[in-house]
């Protein structure tokens, strides 16, 4: 079989280094082995993302000599196949609306006397989880909004086995799909949340091999299980390391110095990229 990877960028800032890390290695994985190699862009937060974003990263890919097949999926073209995914998961009665605040969420954590921590924080303390079927109807019919969260525990023993993935840079992984809690899979103005999307995406491009950045391995472990609720095929993932600065510090797209675009007008060439990135011959 061969090899599909992608490059899955969000066009809410200028691409840097990490970004080229991440694709070019995407882009290698897939030419070892006679591949296909996909571009994603991700737009589904539409407050955040602007198109000078978007042509000013295909441009960089460009200019660092990538090729890619068209067209290129676009998340925000897909909303019905984000709903499907939360029809099928609603149809198992493994969704719940949850109508709280930030402040509230926060405020209920701070009163409790033990808060689960998950790799983005305290976890959701289950609130909503409690309400009655009536309660939210009525709640969602007098129009306050809400998100849809997914019951974790009743999914994980729905599945009723150990889930694993087989991860290219750390070996045979058993997954732990309750470390992010209840967690959210759209709110009214999204249709998916980043966990829902990328594995309804995956799939829909084929992706055989999930390259990413080590930032993202713990979502990997709540993705399985999504994958198995909504009978997607499993991929393979390679989750790599993260591109830092002098101090250590990994790159975020707010450090404007490091942009692909400073350091092309400094006179940076696309060679030059791959020797800092160590990306020269064969990804690692
Ligand atoms: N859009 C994500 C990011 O920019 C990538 C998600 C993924 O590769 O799964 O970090």
């Amino acid at each position: 079989m061969n090899t599909v990877t992608r490059f899955a960028p969000s066009p809410t800032g200028w691409l840097h280094l990490g970004h080229a890390y991440a694709a070019i290695f995407a882009e290698q994985k897939a030419r070892q082995n006679l591949g296909r190699f996909l571009i994603r862009l991700e737009d589904i937060d539409g407050t955040r993302s602007r198109p000078e974003y978007e042509t000013a990263l295909f441009d960089d890919l460009q200019w660092l000599g990538l090729t890619w097949e068209r067209p290129v999926l676009r998340q925000s073209d897909h909303a019905a196949d984000y709903r499907l995914a939360l029809d099928e998961l609603a149809r198992q009665e493994l969704l719940y609306p949850c109508f709280c605040t930030r402040r509230e969420i926060q405020e209920e954590i701070a009163q409790a006397p033990r808060a689960p921590h998950g790799p983005d924080g305290p976890l959701y303390p289950g609130t909503c989880r409690h309400l009655s079927h009536r309660e939210s109807q009525s709640l969602i019919e007098s129009g306050q909004p809400y998100a849809l969260r997914l019951d974790i525990e009743k999914a994980t023993y729905r599945i009723g086995h150990s889930l694993q993935w087989e991860d290219l840079g750390r070996g045979l992984q058993t997954a732990n799909p309750a470390l992010f809690g209840d967690v959210v899979l759209a709110r009214k103005d999204t249709p998916a949340s980043y966990h829902l999307a990328v594995v309804v995406d995956d799939a829909r491009q084929g992706i055989t091999l999930v390259t990413r950045g080590e930032d993202l391995f713990e979502a990997t472990h709540l993705h399985r299980l999504l994958q198995e609720l909504l009978h997607l095929p499993v991929p393979t993932w390679h989750h790599h390391r993260l591109v830092t600065d002098e101090l250590g510090k990994r790159l975020a797209k707010r450090d404007h110095a490091r942009s692909l675009r400073t350091l092309r007008e400094e006179g940076w060439t696309p060679q030059k990229v791959r020797r800092v990135l160590n990306l020269e011959e064969s990804a690692s």
